[in-house]
């Protein structure tokens, strides 16, 4: 089957990597964000098979800013979000901001959540991996969320996911895919609401979900939109 069809149950509508970044390239385009005048940043995950969305990004518009920790998660705070619109361009007076946030999940040819084939591994690996491993804790009931010096990033994730959660209830891996991903925008968009002056810089927020299926990698798109002189409008991208 091919893979837009089994994602279909999950997601739709799917692009491919190359088709997503294009598209969204082209709409803000329209919005005045060009190559030359904007600095891009991303959140996602550290796996390595996340980071062909790092490879499309600085494809069509350089080098990006990375603000992620594990699972995707906004981690470099206030202090990483003034050092990147510090290296924005400053073009006719004005910056733009490019922000993609897009955590990842993957299914395999079954059209099960959380399974995909890696190089050199026959066995099937979990994606998100580190989403994974925070499930696994709420289903055994030993879920910790001490801040452990020797586990940081997990554990900011734990403690950071598990208030979006009732007390009690276990989310799929799906579900809680789609709470990263909420989470991210809203923690980025705290700082973004702190550090960003509206008054002299434009920005875009890009968000969706990186899949990844038995022939490749693909994109659900999410909540988008600009802020262009401190007026925010929803992008349509689907
Ligand atoms: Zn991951």
């Amino acid at each position: 089957m091919e893979s837009k069809e089994l994602l279909r149950k999950y997601f739709d509508p799917v692009y491919t990597e190359a088709d997503f970044f294009k598209y969204t390239f082209n709409i803000l385009n329209k919005f005045g964000f060009t190559d030359e005048n904007c600095i891009a940043s991303v959140c996602v995950c550290r796996d390595e098979i996340s980071q062909s969305l790092r490879s499309h990004i600085i494809q069509i518009w350089g080098e990006a800013f990375n603000f992620s920790s594990l699972a995707g998660m906004f981690t470099a705070g206030k202090t990483g979000l003034k050092a990147a619109i510090h290296h924005a361009p400053k073009v006719d007076d004005r910056e733009r901001y490019v922000f993609y946030v897009i955590p990842h999940i993957a299914v395999d040819e079954g059209g099960k959540t959380g399974f995909c084939k890696r190089k050199g591994i026959k066995e099937f690996s979990s994606a998100c991996g580190a989403l994974c491993l925070f499930l696994d804790e709420l289903y055994t009931g030993k879920l910790h969320i001490k801040l452990d010096e020797e586990d940081i990033e997990e554990s900011i994730l734990k403690r950071r996911l598990i208030k979006e959660i009732s007390y009690g209830d276990i989310p799929s891996l799906l579900e809680l895919t789609h709470i990263a991903r909420k989470v991210i925008q809203e923690d980025l968009e705290l700082a973004i609401g702190k550090v960003v002056d509206t008054s002299k810089s434009d920005y875009a927020m890009l968000t969706g979900i990186q899949i990844h299926a038995p022939d490749g990698n693909y994109i659900w798109p999410a909540e988008s939109y600009v802020v262009i002189g401190g007026v925010k409008s929803e992008l349509k991208v689907e």
